[in-house]
C-alpha cells in the first residue's frame, strides 16, 4: 500500500495480496482519520460479503472466489470507543459480468486497488442500537 495526501484527500494504491478492510483500517489509524468517506475500485480474487437480516438482527455472509472487478466500493469512516470504525459496501463483477454485492467484511486484492479517501474535519461516534441491532451514528 502506498498513498499521497492532497488537501483533505488521500489517493491510495493497494497491492496484490493485501486485504482491503484491514489495510484501510491500518491506514486510518496511522493517519488518525476520525471522520470521512471513501470510494474505490480494482480487482479482487477472494471476498466475503454480507447481508443484514433485519428481522433476526444478524448478518448472513457469502464467500466468493475467482476473478472479480470491484465495480464499486463505497464506505464511511467514523469512530466507536475511540477505535477506527469502517462501514464498507461493495459490488463485484464476475467473469460473466454479473455483479453481486453487499456489506464488505473481507476482500483480497488480486491486481491493484485504487481508492480516494476524503477526510472530514470533525468527529462522529457510534452506538449500538438494540432495536435495529446495529452500531448507528451518534452525534453529540
Ligand atoms: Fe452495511
Amino acid at each position: 500500500m502506498d498513498y499521497k495526501k492532497i488537501g483533505n484527500k488521500y489517493v491510495l494504491r493497494m497491492d496484490k495480496g493485501e486485504e482491503v478492510v484491514k489495510t484501510l483500517k491500518d491506514f486510518c489509524k496511522k493517519e488518525d482519520i476520525k471522520l470521512g468517506w471513501l470510494k474505490g475500485l480494482g480487482a479482487v480474487n477472494k471476498a466475503t460479503i454480507g447481508l443484514f437480516e433485519t428481522n433476526k438482527k444478524e448478518y448472513h455472509t457469502l464467500d466468493l472466489e475467482g476473478d472479480f472487478e470491484i465495480t464499486s466500493l463505497l464506505g464511511n469512516i467514523s469512530r466507536m470507543n475511540d477505535e477506527v470504525y469502517l462501514h464498507l459496501h461493495i459490488n463485484l463483477a464476475d467473469e460473466k459480468y454479473n455483479t453481486q454485492g453487499g456489506h464488505l467484511s473481507k476482500a483480497l486484492i488480486s491486481a491493484t486497488g485504487e481508492f480516494i479517501i476524503e477526510e472530514i474535519n470533525g468527529e462522529v461516534g457510534r452506538e449500538f442500537n438494540e432495536e435495529v441491532g446495529l452500531n448507528l451514528y451518534k452525534f453529540e
